[in-house]
């Protein structure tokens, strides 16, 4: 599903100097894993799921995502395959207040092109398969930390994707909701989507099937 090889990232910094991040990472992940990716703070988990989740090219290196080496892509042809392929799970759920839980599920679909009728039927049973059956109207301010995670959750399904990412995605919950969480994630899993999760939580990490750590950006898995 992904294969990396040798891939580097430098920030630029002042001075015509950068800050290298990733410093040549080999890694494979095969369709249907479910991968922790662990490590100290700063050695290069966001800047490497960045760019497995097409958001960012890598400086160096290749990136193979299904085959296809999208590290040569540009930027309109890698955000267009990172809308229908992955979904993002994050550690501050990033819903939209003003929205409901439909419309902010909703709004990946619209961004393809889906119209909103299918959208809406779309986001209804997404938000049911999430354990959200009626609380489709309630805006994130009218919902639990876990109930706004599991929105998060569905709206990173919306497009049904083919890789989740989620960095972080228990971080800011309780670790009784995060287990109801991570019991979702893995649920998802069983049923064959291929899931990389960033987390520094080892509790977490044992429940995924395999575990990357990152160190100084470097695998040493
Ligand atoms: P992690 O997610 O493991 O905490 P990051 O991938 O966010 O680490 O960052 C890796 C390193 O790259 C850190 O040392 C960080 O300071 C640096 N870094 C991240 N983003 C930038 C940026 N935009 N400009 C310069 N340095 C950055």
């Amino acid at each position: 599903m992904i294969k990396c090889e040798n891939l580097e990232k430098t920030y630029p910094l002042r001075k015509g100097q950068g800050f290298q991040a990733l410093k040549g990472i080999q890694l494979n992940i095969g369709r249907g894993e479910f991968a922790a990716v662990t490590g100290p703070s700063g050695c290069g988990k966001s800047t490497l799921l960045n760019i497995l989740g097409l958001l960012d090219n890598p400086g160096g290196g290749r990136y193979y995502f299904e085959g296809r080496d999208v590290s040569s892509f540009g930027d309109p042809e890698r955000s267009r395959l990172r809308l229908e392929a992955v979904g993002f799970v994050f550690q501050s759920f990033n819903l939209l207040p003003r929205f409901s839980s439909l419309e902010n599920v909703c709004l990946p679909m619209l961004y393809l092109g889906v119209e909103k009728e299918e959208a809406a039927a779309r986001a209804l049973a997404l938000l049911e398969k999430v354990g959200l059956r009626g609380k489709q109207d309630n805006t994130p301010l009218e919902l639990s930390g876990g109930e706004r995670q599991r929105v998060g959750i569905a709206r990173a399904l919306a497009n049904d994707p083919r890789l989740l990412l989620a960095d972080e995605p228990t971080g800011n919950l309780d670790s009784r909701t995060g287990m109801e969480v991570m019991d979702l994630l893995r649920s998802l899993n069983a049923g064959g989507l291929t899931i990389i999760m960033v987390t520094h939580d080892q509790a977490l990490a044992r429940a995924a099937s395999r575990t990357i750590r990152v160190r100084d950006g470097r695998i040493e898995e």
